[in-house]
């Protein structure tokens, strides 16, 4: 089945969000095991679908809706999505922070109130707004620039603190660069996509985290994970900069990248969701497993 044609900044979004959601359920689904990861996906022993995804693709989802619906980031767009997904389902491993602000949202709080407030009024630094940006990287991939601003924009709804932002602001910057520089060699693409990540990230632990990554060209994932954190602390400077050295070592390799971010332990469905909504963008649907997008749960915007 055919669906009418989307525009290309949809279609790249959407792109984003199939490697995103795929990453998601994997990550989800080989977490207990992650050491042994690597093999499964190697051998491609997964079971068959579907494979249920998580909060991170749940939020992806919303922040799509809102793109398609707004052609950008209307924070109110987006917070009223975010509420109704989470109210629709709520047990998909949303944390225990997004679940009180977005049923403070659902009681008629507005998000601005409940994002400000949380932890005490420092706002969350956890990796909740990098684990559903990269659509936005996908959509706005060729102006770097307006896909960091709407990242911004997509964080502050839930995600107020600086080190949070600035953890989706590097995804999303790396989702775009991931497309822009699709067609280049791939030794250049590293220091590309890192220098443009890295410059468009705002400083503090997050861009720290990048430069040291940078670094990391031939570490093994165990050096890198433990070099870089994996997302056992849930926060984004613990996670996005790994999760970025994982998409930047597999630009040409979809399967590897979900392999590389679950076998670093950690959070391991978000740093996937991370990564695979990235490469997604390099590879194109083609270089995604066919088996793969066939067992992934049903999206909204399959056809
Ligand atoms: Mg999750």
């Amino acid at each position: 089945m055919s669906r009418p044609a989307l525009s290309a900044e949809l279609e790249r979004a959407l792109l984003s969000l199939d490697g995103l959601a795929i990453g998601d359920a994997l990550g989800e689904m080989l977490a207990y095991r992650y050491d042994e990861a690597a093999k499964r996906i190697q051998d491609d022993s997964m079971p068959a679908g579907p494979w249920f995804h998580t909060d991170d693709t749940e939020m992806a989802i919303a922040v799509v809706e809102t793109l398609r619906l707004a052609r950008g980031i209307d924070q109110d767009t987006l917070a009223f999505y975010f509420a109704r997904r989470f109210d629709a389902a709520p047990d998909r491993g949303y944390g225990k922070m997004t679940r009180m602000q977005l049923r403070s949202v659902l009681e008629g709080k507005p998000w601005r109130v409940a994002s400000a407030s949380a932890f005490s009024g420092r706002g969350s630094m956890g990796n909740g707004s990098a684990m559903r940006v990269a659509p936005v990287g996908g959509y706005f991939a060729d102006n770097l620039l307006r896909a960091c601003s709407e990242a911004r924009l997509s964080s502050e709804v839930t995600h107020m603190h600086p080190e949070g932002i600035a953890g989706a602001i590097a995804v999303a910057a790396a989702a775009a660069m991931a497309w822009q520089t699709r067609e280049m060699e791939s030794a250049e693409r590293w220091r590309i996509l890192f220098e443009a990540v890295i410059n468009h990230t705002p400083p503090g632990e997050v861009q720290r985290g990048l430069e040291k990554a940078v670094g990391l060209t031939g570490a093994s994932i165990e050096d890198a994970a433990r070099a870089l954190g994996n997302g056992a602390l849930v926060t984004a400077p613990d996670s996005v900069p790994f999760a970025v050295w994982c998409a930047a070592t597999h630009l040409q390799d979809f399967p590897g990248a979900i392999s590389a971010a679950i076998s670093g332990g950690g959070d391991c469905d978000t740093i996937a969701a991370m990564a695979g909504g990235i490469v997604a963008l390099s590879v194109g649907r083609e270089g995604i497993p066919v088996r793969w997008l066939q067992a992934r749960e049903r999206l909204p915007f399959d056809p």
